[in-house]
């Protein structure tokens, strides 16, 4: 009898802090996302040319994760980050960086939330042919003045992925996979929190995309960088934390035949 009344004064106050923590728990949990889509839909076009490129897409990612979204072509990848870089803007839904709901800021201001929160790696690299690797990564940040900060930051980035000998070549004296590292780089120069890529491995051979992803593991790891990867590549989803399938516009948990 004793013992009865004794473990449920114990059991009582050990549950009420269970449930505390659970809450400070699921807190913690909602306040560390870092980017939010809640029903993102995106309509192109009108009439015969209509296309949902997006429906109801609702994604959350908690700072310094690493998510991988697999798909086949036309399946809504690109636009997905376009949304989420707010490149472009939802037909309907919202999203959130960091807690500020950038489908309903104003362009003008866009620009500084791309700029300082988010990075972006694509397919086929956008360096400017004309330009050094090393002038390349400064691209974000010119003109600015006295920039001798960034010169640098760019330089410290070159040769934390591995070009250190490659800071004055130009795009075309690149192989592909030095491309994509210089293109990294760039990414990193304004040290945003979010790396947003697109098919980052579409463009190189398996060994150099092998490399390229073990690159974004260790920024994610050592540097805490969230990455969000829309992809083909299975070996990006395999080494992933958490993957989402899309198809025609729906993400969901539940893997795709592979088929793209
Ligand atoms: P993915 O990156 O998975 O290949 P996209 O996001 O590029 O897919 O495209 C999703 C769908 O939206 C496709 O059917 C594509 O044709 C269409 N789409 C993409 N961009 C546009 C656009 N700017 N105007 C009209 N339709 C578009
Ligand atoms: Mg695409």
């Amino acid at each position: 009898m004793e013992e009865e009344i004794n473990q449920e004064t114990v059991a009582e106050p050990q549950s009420k802090v269970d449930e505390t923590q659970l809450r400070l728990a699921a807190r913690k949990r909602r306040r560390s996302s870092i980017v939010v889509t809640q029903k993102v839909t995106k309509i192109y076009g009108r009439g015969v040319t209509r296309v949902s490129a997006l429906k109801a897409v609702s994604l959350r990612v908690r700072k310094g994760e690493f998510i991988a979204v697999l798909g086949p072509s036309g399946s809504g990848k690109t636009t997905l980050l376009n949304m989420i870089g707010a490149l472009d803007r939802p037909t309907a839904g919202r999203v959130f960086i960091d807690g500020i709901e950038t489908s309903s800021v104003p362009e003008n201001r866009l620009y500084q939330i791309r700029r300082n929160k988010l990075g972006f790696i694509f397919q086929t690299y956008y360096l400017v042919p004309t330009l050094s690797a090393l002038q390349n990564v400064l691209m974000p940040v010119l003109p600015v003045k006295g920039s001798d900060r960034y010169y640098r930051r760019a330089e410290r980035l070159l040769k934390m992925m591995g070009l250190k000998g490659r800071m004055h070549h130009k795009p075309g004296e690149l192989s592909g996979g030095e491309q994509q590292r210089v293109a990294i780089a760039r990414a990193l120069i304004l040290n945003p929190g979010v790396i947003l890529a697109d098919e980052p491995t579409g463009n190189l051979d398996s060994k150099t995309g092998a490399e390229i992803i073990q690159l974004m593991h260790w920024l994610n790891k050592k540097r805490g960088k969230t990455f969000i990867i829309v992809t083909h590549d299975r070996r990006i989803a395999d080494s992933a934390e958490r993957v989402f399938y899309l198809r025609d516009g729906r993400l969901s948990r539940i893997p795709i035949e592979a088929d793209g």
